[in-house]
């Protein structure tokens, strides 16, 4: 009696299972996706390729594609976050590959952006400036201006160009720092020209500290060579005839020499700042000190005035 009960036991099981089975089944034919492969692929795939594979198939319908099931990439959902399941055919059988999914892909180029920019002292949230977002308006004509050689710059310059960059003056959070960011980004992203943003008063103060140690020239190197340079915030800084002449001189010296593309940011005009360049009344020399400066900046740079509201709250 004892083993008819199990035999009867054992056989229900089984039937419970190839009901399961055949369910299961049924589900993963019915998914699109899945169907859409067995279409594309009509003709070469048998029945019995599919009876083999179903754990293939099960694991496919399981992980998210295109996305659709994950918040983002760090709440992936997949076995391998950022990666999304492909079917493919390989012989005689079903088979899953993983490739980046779109996020991956836009996070793993961002990171590559945010490396080949290598800004100094410079805000992380302005890496994410784009030239599009910023707002030019008609009543401010320099903004267009500005909005309009930013856009030519980014599309035409090429390494060896002779390009003048933008010496962007006026007030404070109008978006000049912004916008050269927007000029670093899009020309890391779409040429893989990299750019350096230096915030000018820290950059000052810290090669003042390191005085008499070897990184002076180090930074200074690397600061006179980067492909592109963007002098932030210059005005912003505490002027000695040290830091003038021998730092921020002899940047501009070499960069006009080898036509290296240099680029400002400051809340002074021209002549406001030939007067801070002036920073001490020590007669004629300091006056043509600083008109020197001034002269290569001026042929570095074109001068646009920006207005606009303050956008810092
Ligand atoms: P400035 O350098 O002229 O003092 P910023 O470029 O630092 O001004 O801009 C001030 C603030 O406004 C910053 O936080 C910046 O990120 C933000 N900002 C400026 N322009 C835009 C824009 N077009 N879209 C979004 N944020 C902007
Ligand atoms: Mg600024």
């Amino acid at each position: 009696m004892e083993k008819i009960n199990d035999t009867l036991k054992k056989l229900s099981m089984r039937t419970n299972f190839k009901q399961r089975y055949e369910e299961e089944r049924n589900e993963i034919l019915k998914n699109e996706d899945v169907r859409k492969f067995l279409l594309e692929n009509e003709g070469r795939i048998t029945s019995s390729m599919i009876n083999n594979s179903l754990m293939k198939l099960y694991e496919f319908i399981s992980q998210s594609k295109n996305c659709q099931k994950c918040q983002s990439l760090d709440q992936c959902i997949n076995m391998m976050q950022g990666y999304e399941p492909e079917l493919i055919l390989t012989g005689n059988s079903i088979d899953i590959t993983y490739r980046p999914c779109h996020r991956k892909v836009y996070h793993d180029e961002r990171k590559k952006t945010e490396k080949l920019i290598q800004s100094i002292y410079v805000p992380k949230d302005i890496l994410k400036a784009r030239i599009a977002d910023f707002d030019f308006n008609a009543n401010t004509p320099g903004r267009a201006i500005a909005f309009e050689y930013a856009e030519k710059f980014a599309r035409e310059y090429e390494p060896g160009n002779n390009m003048k960059g933008l010496y962007l003056f006026g007030s404070f959070g109008v978006g000049k720092s912004y916008l050269l960011a927007a000029i670093a980004n899009h020309l890391a992203e779409t040429k893989q020209i990299s750019s350096l943003i230096v915030y000018v008063p820290e950059f000052f103060r810290e090669m003042k500290q390191s005085l008499g140690d070897h990184t002076v020239n180090e930074k200074m190197e690397m600061v006179k060579k980067s492909p592109i340079l963007m002098l932030d915030d210059i005005g912003a800084e505490v002027m000695s005839s040290w830091t003038r002449d021998e730092i921020l001189g002899s940047i501009l010296q070499f960069r006009m020499q080898e036509n290296l593309p240099t680029f400002f940011s400051s809340n002074f005009d021209f002549d406001a700042l030939l007067h801070h360049l002036t920073y001490s009344q020590r007669g004629e020399e300091e006056k043509m000190k600083a008109a020197r400066i001034m002269e290569r900046i001026k042929y570095l740079s074109t001068p646009v005035r920006i207005d606009g509201p303050n956008r810092r709250h």
